[in-house]
C-alpha cells in the first residue's frame, strides 16, 4: 500500500510522536512527548480516549467493586452480623449508575489532561501503511494519512474469546461484557483463577452470590506467596465459594432453561445463570498492520521489545503496555509509556526501581512488592519472616476487621527488607510503605525505630517487624513485642 490509500490532493500531516491507543501507556507516553515540546497525535479507535483501563477494565472493575462493599455494608459486617445490608435486593441497575458516573468523570479529567498538554487526539482504527505512515479510518468518513517521526504502539489486549465458547454477552461473558449492562446472576461460574477471574469472582461472592472457581491448574496467582494465597484461599472457602482446581473446562452446554453448564474434564457439571470466561486476553494486533512495518507479533498477538527503552526491532517504533505482555497492569503501563518517550526524545529517565508493587482488587485485597518467601529460599538467602494479623491492630478492632495480615521477610545479615505481602483490608494502599523502604535500600530498623499513626492498619508494619525482630532475638526483649 501506499499513497494511493491517501485522499486526493489532502495534505498528509507530519508529527514528532503518533501514539496508536489512549489506554495508560498511550496516554503517558503522548503527554510525557508533549511535555518535552514535541507534536503529538493520538489515534483511539473508541469514541472517547481512556483505553481498556477506563472503559472495560480497571476503572469498571474497581467502581463495582467499590460499589458491591458499600451497597452490601461488607465492611460493616464484622459488627453487625451477615445479614447486614446498606440496600436490600441489590440489582444491575444499582451496579450501573455507579459505573457510568465514575467512567463520565474519569474520561471528562483525561480530556481535560490532553487539552492542557496540547496533545491531539483523533478517533479511528489505526494500520500501518510503512514503517513511518499510518492510516486512520474514522468510525464516519473517509480513511487520512498521519506520518510520525517515531510512534508509540499501545493498543493493549482484548479478552481472548474461543470459538467453542457460546459465548451471548448475557449468560455466558467475558470481562468487557460484564460491565456492558452488569447484572447480578444468581449463581456465577468463572473460569480462570487469574487476577480478573479472581476480582469478580469475589466481587460477586460478597453479593452472596454462589460461585464456583474453574482452573485448570493446581495453583493459581504463582507470582503471589504461598502463605497470603492459603489466608486468601481459605478466606474464600469460608465464605462458601467452591474451588475446581486441575479440572480443564471442556465445553459448554445451555440446559432447557437457558443456564450455561460447564462441563468440566473430569465430566463433572457445573450450572450456573452466569459463566465468565476469563482465561487470558490477546494483544490488540490483528489489524494493525504491522507487516508493513516488518513487525511480528508471537502467538497470543503481543510485541517484543527491549526491556530498558521499549523499542521495538525497529528502532523509532515503540510499544508499551499491555500489548507487551508482562505485568499487564495499568500502573506498569503508565511508566513504559513515560520511559519509551523520554527515550524516543533523548530525555533518557532514571533507571526505573528494582520492584513494582502488585495490587489484586479481590474481596479481601491482596498486594505484595518484592520477594516472596519461595523466591528468597530459591536464592538461598538466610531470611526470617515477620507476620501481623489485623485483628491486633487497634484499627482492625475498631474496623471489625476479623481476617486480613501482613508478612514481612527481612534478610539474616543486614536485615534488609526483602519483601512484604498483604492480604485484607486496604492492602492496595499500605503495600506503598513498603514499597519505599524496599527501593531505598530499608532494614527492619526502620519499621522498629519510626512512629506511625494510632490507630492505622499500617501499625501492622511495626507488629510484623518487631515479631521477625522477636525471631532474629538481635535484642533480648522488646517492651511492647
Ligand atoms: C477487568 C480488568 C481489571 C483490571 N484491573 C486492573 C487494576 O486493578 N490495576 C491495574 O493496574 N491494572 C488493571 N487491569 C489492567 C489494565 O487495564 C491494563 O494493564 C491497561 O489498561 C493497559 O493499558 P494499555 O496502555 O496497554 O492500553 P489499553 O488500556 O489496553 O487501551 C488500548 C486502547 O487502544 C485502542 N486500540 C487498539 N487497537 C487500535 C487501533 N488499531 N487503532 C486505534 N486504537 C486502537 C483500544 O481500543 C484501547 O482503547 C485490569 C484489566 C482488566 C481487563
Amino acid at each position: 500500500m501506499g499513497n494511493e490509500n491517501m485522499g486526493k490532493g489532502m495534505e498528509m500531516q507530519r508529527h514528532d510522536l503518533i501514539v496508536i491507543g489512549s489506554g495508560p501507556s498511550g496516554r503517558r507516553a503522548a503527554v510525557q512527548a508533549a511535555k518535552l515540546g514535541r507534536d503529538v497525535l493520538v489515534i483511539e479507535n473508541r469514541l472517547r480516549v481512556g483505553g481498556v483501563s477506563v472503559h472495560t477494565g480497571t476503572i469498571p472493575s474497581k467502581t463495582l467493586r467499590e460499589t458491591v462493599l458499600n451497597l452490601s455494608g461488607w465492611r460493616e459486617r464484622g459488627f453487625y452480623g451477615l445479614a447486614y445490608r446498606v440496600k436490600k435486593d441489590i440489582e444491575g441497575k444499582d451496579l450501573g449508575a455507579r459505573l457510568r458516573k465514575t467512567l463520565d468523570y474519569e474520561i471528562d479529567v483525561l480530556e481535560h489532561q490532553f487539552a492542557r498538554n496540547g496533545v491531539a487526539t483523533i478517533a479511528g482504527q489505526a494500520r500501518f501503511l510503512d514503517p513511518h505512515r499510518i492510516q486512520i479510518t474514522p468510525p464516519d468518513g473517509e480513511p487520512v494519512v498521519h506520518e510520525g517521526d517515531k510512534i508509540v504502539i499501545a493498543v493493549g489486549t482484548r479478552p481472548h474469546r474461543p470459538s467453542h465458547i457460546p459465548f451471548d454477552d448475557c449468560c455466558i461473558v467475558d470481562s468487557d461484557s460484564l460491565v456492558a449492562e452488569p447484572r447480578v446472576p444468581r449463581s456465577l461460574a468463572v473460569i480462570g483463577a487469574g487476577v480478573i477471574g479472581l476480582e469478580y469472582a469475589t466481587i460477586f461472592s460478597a453479593l452472596d452470590v454462589p460461585v464456583t472457581i474453574i482452573e485448570p491448574r493446581a495453583n493459581f496467582l504463582e507470582f503471589i506467596d504461598r502463605e497470603i494465597i492459603e489466608e486468601f484461599v481459605h478466606d474464600l472457602r469460608k465464605r462458601g465459594v467452591n474451588f475446581r482446581l486441575g479440572c480443564k473446562l471442556d465445553h459448554v452446554e445451555i440446559d432447557a432453561q437457558g443456564w450455561p453448564v460447564a462441563v468440566l474434564s473430569d465430566r463433572r457439571r457445573i450450572r450456573t445463570e452466569m459463566l465468565l470466561y476469563a482465561a487470558g486476553r490477546v494483544g490488540a494486533t490483528a489489524d494493525l498492520g504491522l507487516e508493513a512495518c516488518g513487525l511480528g507479533v508471537d502467538d497470543r498477538g503481543r510485541l517484543a521489545v527491549d526491556p530498558v527503552t521499549f523499542q521495538t526491532d525497529v528502532p523509532h517504533i515503540y510499544a508499551a503496555g499491555d500489548v507487551i505482555g508482562f505485568p499487564s497492569l495499568a500502573s506498569t503501563s503508565m511508566e513504559q509509556g513515560r520511559i519509551a518517550a523520554c527515550h524516543a526524545f533523548g530525555a533518557p529517565p532514571a533507571p526505573a526501581p528494582a520492584f513494582f508493587p502488585y495490587g489484586i482488587y479481590a474481596v479481601p485485597e491482596i498486594s505484595t512488592v518484592g520477594l516472596t518467601e519461595e523466591q528468597v529460599r530459591q536464592q538461598g538467602t538466610p531470611y526470617e519472616v515477620g507476620i501481623a494479623r489485623f485483628r491486633e491492630t487497634s484499627r482492625g478492632h475498631i474496623m471489625g476487621l476479623q481476617s486480613g495480615m501482613m508478612k514481612m521477610i527481612f534478610a539474616l545479615g543486614d536485615r534488609r527488607l526483602l519483601g512484604v505481602h498483604i492480604v485484607g483490608e486496604g492492602a492496595t494502599e499500605l503495600i506503598h510503605i513498603g514499597q519505599a523502604v524496599i527501593n531505598l535500600g530499608g532494614t527492619l530498623d526502620y519499621f522498629v525505630q519510626n512512629t506511625f499513626n494510632y490507630p492505622t492498619l499500617a501499625e501492622a508494619y511495626k507488629i510484623a517487624a518487631l515479631d521477625a525482630w522477636n525471631r532474629i532475638s538481635l535484642v533480648p526483649q522488646m517492651e511492647d513485642a
